[in-house]
């Protein structure tokens, strides 16, 4: 619900409130009202990646073990790396933490990023995180990059930001540019199923 009549209400039910009681400390707490349109605090940025794990498991049999830390900052780096593999705009990052045998994951958000989209960039990062746990993809950097896009694509068409998506698949990025459109192209051949069979297999 958009916030202006979430506050509308909220100051309806003040008002009211406020005649009955000549107190006014009235606000809805409903799950649904908790749900902010921008994602720029920690417990929002929780919500959203519990909204979308169960997303993840069910359509890409994405299931991740190791603890996610999700830090709302811009991604730090601006190296040539960072310009090589990601996709033009920098409101994401992933990185592996190895404390002796333990992994942990570290995913860096700009914040104030609208839900739907942050969603979208949150999912191709936790695909980068499922590709460490499971070591997918270590010698195909393209389709590593393509994985993480693919996820990234679905989710956009998701949540109803389908210009966003097609947009994902016209970044060339001249290494990595390409990988999603492979994938796609084996999808719509082989279906889903077989695609992240084809990539599950992959070394
Ligand atoms: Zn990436």
């Amino acid at each position: 619900m958009p916030s202006l009549i979430v506050r509308a209400i909220n100051s309806v039910g003040r008002l009211i409130e406020f005649c009955l009681t000549g107190q006014t400390d009235y606000a809805l707490t409903t799950s649904d009202f908790c749900l902010a349109d921008t994602i720029d605090n920690s417990v929002q940025a929780k919500l959203a990646m519990k909204e979308l794990l169960p997303y993840l498991q069910q359509k890409f049999g994405i299931v991740l073990q190791a603890p996610i830390i999700i830090n709302l900052e811009k991604p730090r780096t601006r190296s040539w790396k960072r310009v090589v593999f990601s996709a033009g705009e920098h409101i994401g990052s992933y990185t592996s933490r190895w404390l002796g045998e333990n992994l942990s994951h570290e995913i860096l958000l700009a914040p104030g990023m609208e839900r739907r989209k942050f969603k979208a960039v949150l999912a191709h990062e936790l695909t980068h995180a499922f590709q460490a746990e499971r070591r997918l993809l270590r010698t195909h950097k393209g389709l590593k990059e393509g994985m993480a896009r693919w996820v990234e694509y679905h989710v956009l068409n998701e949540v109803g930001l389908k210009r966003e998506a097609d947009k994902l698949c016209r970044y060339r990025s001249f290494i990595l540019g390409r990988g999603i459109i492979t994938i796609l192209n084996y999808e719509r051949e082989h279906g889903r199923t077989a695609t992240l069979k084809w990539l599950k297999d992959l070394a």
